[in-house]
């Protein structure tokens, strides 16, 4: 049995990762929620290392009042992957947080309007503005004085638990309609920005009908609002696509990268965006480490990599595979009331027999798998009854199908 106890005499000598395997101290792990969603091409893969490698030995940080030509250049293959409209890149951040927070401030600068409409269940990061729009009272309490006035949030398309109690479609897509309500009366129609994540991550794992994100782009048009994508979890492949708007054809305004851009986990973020939205003077959002060599290098190897092992249509093919694998748990399990997910991001969400929400089993199961040598993660958040199965990009199928056993394991010791 495995203990994964951190215990102070280990060192970072100790910890070691090779592939999509995570050793602590001798004991292994797969890790099957890639890090926290930013390893998707796992530990050591050898081209990140190699090139990250080159660019210490080279430079490993230049101003970026310099260098920002050259850097934004690197990420035109991004751009051509990206919706029509979207002609920009923007390299100053290195958290998703602070990427969502640029995004938002070129929203009200360029709008010349102060209101933010986020999700319920939501999470964009935790500096002081993404903290105060956060769908989740719990992340906000501590901070009173956080809280943003011009804040909406509005309900989440969660047709599993519906907020109204509706079944899709017969629910003509309620959640989305009733946006408008919260525009017009609750703001004054002074709403800047609408900021969404096409799957909703920590909100657990949901995926909204095809239909929802075009009514969005409707609402956002009618009242002149601009739409920002927040895909720090779902971008880059995630869900089998570059970005997942464009699987869900959302069109949005703006879309902000981060976690998964750094390839095996180094810090970096991108905003994409219509260059009507570059507003800032550079002293409006700049930080000493934006766009820093090593980070912009591993950005730019990542995408190549993306390109080289083909990995969009090896998470299509495979991310079937998983979702039809777990989909199975589900008929095997009685406490497993619904699987969704796309790609290589997958939620499991866990009932209690009268079909409540179970975050005490959705922690149980979590624990035992890493006991048994599985790292999975839960939305603690939310209503953190999800369990969360985002193996790295690399995952091979044989390597899909040992993840099923071990999850498996697990399941028939909760019981
Ligand atoms: N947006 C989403 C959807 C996220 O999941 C997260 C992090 N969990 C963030 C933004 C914030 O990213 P970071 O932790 O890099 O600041």
């Amino acid at each position: 049995m495995r203990t994964f106890a951190i215990k102070n005499e280990i060192k970072l000598a100790h910890l070691s990762g090779n592939g999509i395997r995570f050793e602590i101290d001798g004991e292994s792990y797969i890790d099957a929620a890639s890090g926290t969603f930013n390893l998707p091409l796992g530990y050591n893969h050898t081209e990140m290392v190699d090139a990250l490698t080159d660019q210490i030995k080279k430079a490993s940080h230049a101003s970026s009042t310099y260098t920002k030509p050259i850097v934004e250049n690197g990420f035109c293959k991004l751009l051509d992957e990206a919706p029509e409209n979207i002609n920009k890149i923007f390299m100053r951040d290195l958290t998703g947080s602070s990427a969502n927070e640029a995004a938002i401030k070129m929203a009200m600068k360029s709008s010349g309007k102060t209101g933010v409409l986020s999700l319920m269940l939501s999470h964009h990061g935790q500096t002081a503005l993404t903290t105060s729009i956060s769908g989740n009272a719990f992340r906000r309490e501590s901070f009173p004085s956080l809280n943003y006035q011009e804040s909406l949030k509005v309900p989440a398309p969660y047709c599993h638990r519906c907020f109204y109690g509706k079944t899709y479609p017969d629910c003509g897509l309620l959640c989305a309609e009733r946006i408008n309500d919260f525009i017009e009366y609750s703001s004054s129609n002074q709403v800047a920005c609408m900021i969404i994540e096409p799957v909703m991550g920590n909100g657990g794992n949901i995926v909204p009908p095809k239909e929802y994100f075009q009514l969005i782009r409707k609402i956002c048009d009618e009242h002149d609002i601009i739409l920002i994508s927040d895909e720090v979890q779902t971008g880059l492949g995630r869900t089998g696509h570059m970005f997942a708007s464009n699987h869900f054809d959302m069109k949005p305004n703006i879309i902000t990268l981060a976690k998964g851009l750094g390839g095996i986990g180094i810090p970096v973020a991108a905003v994409l965006m219509e260059s009507r939205l570059e507003v800032f003077e550079s002293y409006e959002h700049s930080f000493t480490s934006g766009a820093n060599l090593l980070a912009i290098s591993a950005a730019q190897t990542y995408l190549d990599v993306l390109e080289k092992e083909n990995i969009l249509e090896h998470v299509r093919e495979n991310g079937n595979l998983l979702g039809e694998e777990l989909t199975e748990l589900m008929n095997q399990y009685p406490f497993i009331s619904d699987v969704r997910g796309l790609g290589y991001m997958w939620g499991l969400e866990i009932s209690d027999r009268e079909g409540h929400e179970d975050p005490k089993m959705t922690q149980k199961i979590v624990e035992t798998s890493l006991k048994n040598g599985l790292i999975l993660r839960s939305s603690r958040y939310g209503f953190g009854n999800v369990v969360k199965v985002r193996p790295p990009l690399i995952t091979s199928k044989a390597e899909i199908y040992e993840i099923i056993e071990m999850l498996k394991k697990s399941l028939d010791e909760v019981i």
